[in-house]
């Protein structure tokens, strides 16, 4: 009963604290209304005070036209793409709504694809807030420059349509022309010369056909590049171009490169003679700027060809790209006893090249995938058996090893008649330009 009683008492005690605070609440409510009516009519004051000047203003000019309030300013955000982001991924993090991103990215797609996002790219997003104080509004456009040369501009023109534009800037070309010779390395030399990493890489790129990277260079080697620099109008450095002429001496002799574009096979390059620098095969299949050089070690037991050692090493730093050596079929992807990971393609009835001890293939790269020459397939590692990271390097004839070194590989491309003197007239033009460049290894001679 006791118990009862005390239980009334409390539910009693609750129903007051409820009307209490229904009350109170009112109240607020209440006092809350009142302090906006007083807001209100403060503005309306102001407003009718500035009535009053009016026709003052009136009689010494005409009369003010009262504008509408103006619009809220543009939001305009950038975004940086991180590694694994896509342009989805940034337009919403920049406060698209998915749909809208959706239908901009793929108005885009035949100007700029959007696989083609790189890391680090930047993009800015443009927004309209609808008023004042708002931090998010719709979509209005977003643009990016994905090179110095050019900028990508997606607008929005109605609801669901976009406008794409493609700006470009000219950069102007300089002609930089670098030359050394080799002491240690080929690196070495070039990086001390001045000659640009990617330039490099391109160099070793351009005679991979003919030379062995590991055991054809030796010291007192010289090089000689001529190679496009960009720049913007003010001056601003953008990019290294395209290598316009190369010379290597290799032992002695001279292999020149002269670069040629053609409306038919595009950009190409050909020796003095008009034959192509490109063969079915390369003698280098890998990036070969940080090769380590090994002189004198061109008959070394396990670095070069022998009976026993059926291959040729090019030892490299692990991770170094390794290239198919030519067009064709990948037959092997996988593990393979004592070669570790190892690839080999066929290239055609006659010829197939394998590629022992990677660290780990190209994604994609499998049985049956057809390949590019040139096209990265793997990386260097020491799998299998192996005592350094290095690329063992096989070319097959008819299924069994030959010795690289010992391969005769018809020449490319071959030009003729009226091509060939079209050529000629080009190579011509080049060798005035490189006159008119002296050889900084020459300035430097004279400046000793
Ligand atoms: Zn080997």
């Amino acid at each position: 009963m006791n118990f009862l009683k005390r239980h009334k008492s409390i539910a009693v005690q609750i129903v007051g604290v409820i009307a209490i605070a229904v009350m109170f609440g009112v109240g607020l409510t209440t006092y809350l209304n009142n302090t906006q009516v007083t807001k209100t009519s403060a503005a309306e004051k102001s407003h009718q005070e500035k009535k009053i000047v009016l026709p003052a203003s009136a009689v010494f000019g005409p009369a003010p036209v009262f504008e509408p309030p103006p619009s809220p300013p543009a939001i305009i955000r950038t975004v940086k793409a991180g590694p694994g982001d896509t342009f989805m991924k940034l337009l919403v993090k920049a406060g698209t709504d998915r749909a809208t991103a959706h239908s901009a990215i793929r108005s885009m797609r035949k100007t700029f694809h959007p696989r083609r996002l790189k890391r680090g790219q930047e993009i800015t997003v443009t927004l309209k807030p609808k008023s004042w104080g708002v931090k998010t509004g719709p979509f209005i456009g977003f643009s990016f420059n994905p090179s110095v040369e050019e900028t990508i501009k997606v607008s929005r023109t109605a609801q669901d349509r976009f406008s794409v534009e493609k700006i470009k800037r000219l950069l102007d070309r300089q002609d930089v022309r670098v030359s050394g010779s080799i002491q240690s390395s080929l690196y070495v030399a070039a990086t001390k010369a001045g000659l640009p990493a990617s330039t490099l890489v391109d160099l070793i790129r351009l005679y991979s056909w003919d030379v062995d990277f590991q055991r054809d260079i030796q010291k007192n080697d010289k090089f000689d590049v001529m190679v496009e620099r960009l720049h913007q109008k003010n001056g601003d450095f953008a990019r290294w171009g395209n290598i316009l002429y190369a010379e290597l001496v290799l032992s002695g002799k001279s292999m020149r490169l002269f670069r040629y574009e053609s409306k038919r096979h595009g950009v190409e390059y050909f020796d003095e003679r008009g034959r192509s620098a490109q063969k079915a095969l390369m003698k280098t299949p890998i990036n070969g700027a940080r090769l380590s050089s090994r002189y004198g070690k061109r008959r070394h037991p396990i670095l070069g060809y022998t009976k026993m050692h059926r291959g040729i090493d090019f030892a490299a730093p692990r991770g170094t790209p390794i290239y198919a050596a030519g067009n064709g079929v990948v037959t092997y992807a996988g593990r393979k006893g004592a070669y570790g990971k190892y690839i080999r393609i066929r290239h055609n009835g006659r010829y197939a090249t394998a590629y022992a001890h990677l660290r780990g293939f190209k994604r994609g790269i499998r049985r049956g995938r057809r390949v590019t020459q040139g096209q990265v397939i793997g990386y260097v590692g020491s799998t299998g058996r192996s005592t350094g990271p290095h690329l063992h390097y096989e070319i097959l004839v008819n299924g069994r090893q030959i010795n690289p070194l010992k391969l005769r590989l018809p020449s490319g491309r071959k030009l003729k008649g009226q091509e060939l003197r079209r050529f000629a007239k080009m190579r011509e033009r080049l060798e005035g330009r490189l006159a008119a460049r002296k050889s900084p290894s020459k300035t430097r001679v004279t400046s000793r």
